[in-house]
């Protein structure tokens, strides 16, 4: 900005001088040489100096001008001048108007600028009297000649010089008070940049992400609000970070306590005489379980871990092959709940294996609460709850006959680790709906739940049809 400021003032005020100081030194030359010419071309005409007598007599007094010098040069070179007054400078121009007697002047420059003799010398055609008596016209007596006159410079160039100290002291002090402007309006101009760029380096430093003061509108405000934007974006994502792993930690530790505990208890057993077999059976099935359940929480963990924008390993898949083999899985588990299954063909484009893993959830949630707790079967044979699985459209709805979900439970179903107070008591570590959450923001899809009256929990999954699909 100082550089900027002080070239742009400089080159303007450069270009200005140049052209002021040529402008005036032109129109004084060209003042002084047309009033030299007439002044020369009347004093000729009058024949009173080009008389010799006359001529020596003169002295520069008389003409009140110390700077003037007058003389006559004859066509044959004689060179006349006043007395005790030095002679002009006569040269080869002055002695061509001399001899060829035109009615055109000579007009030069004598000498160099403050070398003491610098004139500006003319030269007009002029009749020219040699003898001291007047001459009368008809007495032969004329000879031809030209009466030079020849002005000093000194007082031109001496202006000339006084414009130029002016021009440069101005411009000097223009370029230097534009290169101060400058570097001021540059100073207060970044200081909202530099008190930005610190704070930058303070949360690089301390990763400490406290939003910065903004005052003001200009574009280094908003900046700086999409600076605290981002660094309250990153704050919110590291705190999910944070709970996430603090909640698996979590998590992860009441399988691995049961697996310890069945280990110590057959340890114990071991040194004790060792346990009855079909006992022993039952207790390494047990940790086999707990190790089981400890994969899929790992898998889980895993997968809602992984950030990616898109899924990876997309391909065309048909969903209602997908659904089927869940129900087939689930219905297996939970054999006394009556199903009903309707499913009509749809194609999406995504992961299989992500797919199947989120409609599995659903279909585990709706056969765990949709009975209460510890009624596996009726000991009348009738199915102890409904579960109806309907795809239509690519819009998958299950819907349960258990108790629904408390509208308090709502709004956080699909949070991680999230499970209402009365699922507590069964397995599960709330980590299945996240999953499914997951699965169909991957897919470019929906999923919602909400309370059917007169059923129970309806979960909804809509995912775009796979020629809608970007890929
Ligand atoms: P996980 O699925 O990880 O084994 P979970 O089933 O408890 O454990 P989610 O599937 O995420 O976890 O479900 C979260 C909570 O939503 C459950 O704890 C339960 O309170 C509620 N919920 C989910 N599905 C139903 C349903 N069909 N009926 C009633 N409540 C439900
Ligand atoms: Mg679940």
């Amino acid at each position: 900005m100082t550089l900027l400021a002080a070239v742009a003032v400089g080159l303007a005020v450069a270009i200005v001088s140049v052209a002021a100081y040529v402008t005036v030194r032109q129109q004084m030359y060209q003042n002084l040489d047309d009033s030299l010419i007439q002044r020369a071309g009347q004093a000729a005409q009058k024949g009173v100096l080009t008389n010799l007598d006359n001529l020596q007599k003169a002295s520069a007094d008389a003409f009140g001008l110390s700077d003037i010098r007058v003389g006559v040069l004859s066509a044959t070179g004689d060179k006349y001048a006043p007395i005790n007054s030095p002679l002009p400078p006569m040269g080869d121009d002055e002695l061509q108007i001399a001899q060829n007697q035109g009615d055109q002047a000579s007009l030069r420059t004598v000498g160099v600028r403050n070398g003491g003799s610098h004139f500006r010398v003319v030269a007009v055609p002029a009749r020219f009297c040699p003898v001291r008596e007047p001459c009368n016209y008809d007495d032969g007596l004329y000879q031809p000649g030209a009466l030079v006159v020849a002005q000093s410079l000194g007082p031109i160039d001496q202006t000339l010089h006084n414009l130029g100290i002016v021009l440069w002291a101005f411009g000097l002090i223009g370029v230097i008070g534009a290169a101060l402007a400058g570097n001021a309006v540059a100073r207060s101009g970044l200081r909202p940049l530099a008190r930005l760029t610190g704070a930058a380096e303070h949360v690089a430093r301390t990763e400490d992400l406290k939003p910065i003061p903004v005052a003001g509108t200009d574009e280094i405000s908003r900046l700086a609000m999409a600076f605290n934007a981002m660094l309250g974006a990153l704050a919110q994502s590291r705190d999910r970070q944070r709970r996430l792993v603090g909640d698996a930690g979590h998590e992860l530790r009441t399988p691995l306590t049961s697996v310890r505990t069945n280990l110590d208890l057959l340890a114990q057993a071991d040194k004790r005489g060792g346990l009855r077999p079909e006992d022993r059976q039952q207790l390494l099935d047990d940790v086999r379980a707990q190790m089981d359940e400890l994969t899929q929480l790992i898998g889980d963990l895993t997968e809602l871990a992984r950030d990616t924008p898109q899924v990876r390993n997309a391909e065309l898949i048909e969903l209602s092959n997908v659904v089927e083999d869940a129900v087939i899985k689930v219905r297996r588990r939970a054999p006394g709940l009556d199903w009903h299954v309707q499913l009509t063909p749809f194609p999406v484009w995504g992961d299989e294996r992500l797919l199947g893993r989120a409609v599995t959830n659903l279909l585990d949630n709706a056969a765990k609460y949709s009975v209460p707790e510890g009624t596996e079967k009726r000991s009348d044979g009738q199915p102890v709850g409904h579960v109806t699985v309907r795809l239509l459209d690519g819009v998958l709805t299950v819907t349960d006959s258990g108790p629904g979900i408390a509208e308090a439970d709502l709004p956080h179903v699909f949070d991680r680790f999230y499970r209402s107070s009365e699922a507590r008591s069964r397995p599960g570590s709330g980590l299945g709906l996240a999953i499914v959450k997951h699965a169909a923001e991957q897919h470019g899809g929906m999923i919602y739940a909400r309370n059917v009256p007169g059923a129970g929990a309806q979960f909804t999954l809509w995912l775009p049809h796979a020629a809608t699909q970007t890929r």
